[in-house]
This record gives C-alpha cells, structure tokens and sequence, in this order.
C-alpha cells in the first residue's frame, strides 16, 4: 500500500479545485492547491499538447513538492479553424481579451460554415506525479457544435457558444451537475481517480 498523504493539485483556479475535490472525496486524502500547500512558481507551459502542457505543471511542482501532484490542461479545438484555438485557448486573442469578444471572433470565423462542418471539442489532460517519481497522464474529450449566437449564463469562457447535441444547449445554458458528467474535465478527472485507486491499492 502507497497511500500518499496529500494530493496537491497545481492551479490556482477554485472552480478546478472544487471539482476535483468533490471526484477524489471518497479517498479522504486531502487535496491542497499550489497557494494551500505554500508553493510559489511560476510555469511556462509551452508544451505543444494537452499531455504535455498538464505534465510540465506537474513535474514542476513536483520537484518541489514530492508526493502525488496533479495538474490539468485543457482548450477547445474547432475543426474547421484548423484545431484552433487548442492549446493556446486561454491565451487566444489576448488573456485579457473577454470571452464575449473572443467567442463572437470565432462565430465571425465561421460565418458561412454550415451545421454539419461546425464540430469542435473541448479536450482536458490530467497528469499525475506520485511519490516514487511514476508519471501517468489521462485524456476525456466532450464533442459539440459551435453556435451562432452566444446562449446561457452557466459556466465560464468558451461556454456559451459550445453546443452539446444530446440536450441542444450550450455548456452554458445546462445545469452545473449535468456539465460535470459530460465534461471533458470531468471524464479526465474520473478517469484519473481510476489510475489513483490503481496505484494505492
Ligand atoms: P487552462 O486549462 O487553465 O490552461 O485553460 C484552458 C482554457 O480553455 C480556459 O481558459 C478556457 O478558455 C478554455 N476552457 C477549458 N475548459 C473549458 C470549459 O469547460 N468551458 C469553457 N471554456 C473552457
């Protein structure tokens, strides 16, 4: 048995830290954020994939940490901007630049696009570091179709243009609940809890 005694979970972001919380809870090993456990870096994630961007934070703090760290990294890919804006999702148009303008740019890009070639995804990588130096990292996807028109109030950034076919919503317009089931976030972080089980067990 490795039962480490803490996760810390390398963001500064409350709502991710919330969420991980309420997927990790029945483990009872506390799950602390880099500001919690008193780290203070600052990362380049210049890593050209999901994978590898969640892995440079991971291993980042890990050297300075030990234990089981934890970090996620995740963008949306539009296939007909060519993947955009992928890896580079938060720093599109500008990190200062609001979502509002950012989302109603890409409608903009994708006037004339027809329904059918409007497919997009939101992708999330979770890495982890264990104790004994172990790396493992884990992929959930959510696919969709980008809207015409930004629609709800739920959620955060690229949200309201993010259509799930299932409910004929966006992101934004479905309850918290539902959007953790379906989310790519919420899929890596589940997935991820397996490979924890796997290696405490
Ligand atoms: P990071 O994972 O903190 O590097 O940020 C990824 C960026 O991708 C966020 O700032 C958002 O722009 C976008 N993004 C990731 N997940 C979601 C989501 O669930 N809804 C809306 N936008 C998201």
């Amino acid at each position: 048995m490795n039962r480490p005694e803490r996760i810390i979970f390398a963001t500064g972001n409350k709502d991710k830290l919330r969420e991980i919380r309420e997927i990790l809870a029945g483990f009872d090993i506390p799950v602390l954020s880099l500001k919690d456990a008193g780290i203070h870096t600052d990362i380049a994630e210049n890593g050209s994939t999901f994978e590898e961007n969640a892995l440079i934070k991971t291993r980042s703090v890990w050297e300075i940490s030990g234990g089981l760290v934890l970090s996620d990294d995740s963008g949306l890919e539009i296939a007909a901007l060519n993947k955009e804006p992928g890896v580079l999702s938060a720093r599109y148009m500008g990190e200062d630049t609001s979502y509002h303008v950012k989302n109603n740019e890409l409608i903009r890009r994708l006037e004339g696009v027809p329904n059918e070639k409007r497919t997009a995804r939101f992708v999330c990588a979770v890495a982890a570091k264990f104790p004994d130096g172990e790396e493992r990292v884990v992929r959930g996807v959510m696919e969709g179709i980008i809207g015409y028109e930004e629609k709800g109030e739920n959620g955060f950034g690229y949200d309201p243009i993010f259509i799930l076919p299932k409910y004929g919503k966006t992101t934004a317009e479905l309850p918290p609940e539902i959007k953790n089931e379906e989310s790519h976030r919420g899929k890596a972080l589940r997935l991820m809890r397996k490979e924890i089980e796997d290696y405490i067990k």
